[in-house]
This record gives structure tokens, C-alpha cells and sequence, in this order.
């Protein structure tokens, strides 16, 4: 059974649950009791690529295009 990660949106806490995948998108509640916590993406491949802050752009960074105002 995988495990997925939540965060919570009220106190910012992160944690863990083991559940079915069927149920990896109902709602989870943080350790505090909080009931709005969101499940965070998975992180699978970190190989490939390299950190998108080292160059700023190719990463999905948003810069791209010149949108930043560096002319
Ligand atoms: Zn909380």
C-alpha cells in the first residue's frame, strides 16, 4: 500500500498516511486535527535534471521568454 504525503493547509505540518490508491485523493486530516490537509505530488525521478534554480530557465522557472523584466 502506498504511502502518501499531506500538508497541512492550517498549520503547515507535513505528514504521512499509508492508504489504498483508490483512496489517495479523499480527504486526510493532520495530527492536529486540521481537516484540510492536501496531498502533495509524489516525488518519483529526481535524476535527469538538475536543480531549476542553477540556471533559472528550462525548468519551468518562468522565466523564460524574458516575462522577468531582465530585457
Ligand atoms: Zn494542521
Amino acid at each position: 500500500m502506498p504511502i502518501y504525503e499531506f500538508r497541512c493547509q492550517q498549520c503547515g505540518t507535513r505528514f504521512e498516511e499509508r492508504r489504498a490508491m483508490r483512496d489517495s485523493d479523499a480527504p486526510a486530516s493532520c495530527p492536529a486535527g486540521h481537516a484540510h490537509a492536501v496531498r502533495l505530488l509524489p516525488v518519483f525521478a529526481t535524476t535527469g535534471h538538475a536543480a531549476p534554480d542553477a540556471s533559472g530557465c528550462g525548468a519551468g522557472g518562468g522565466c523564460c521568454g524574458g516575462a522577468c523584466g531582465a530585457a
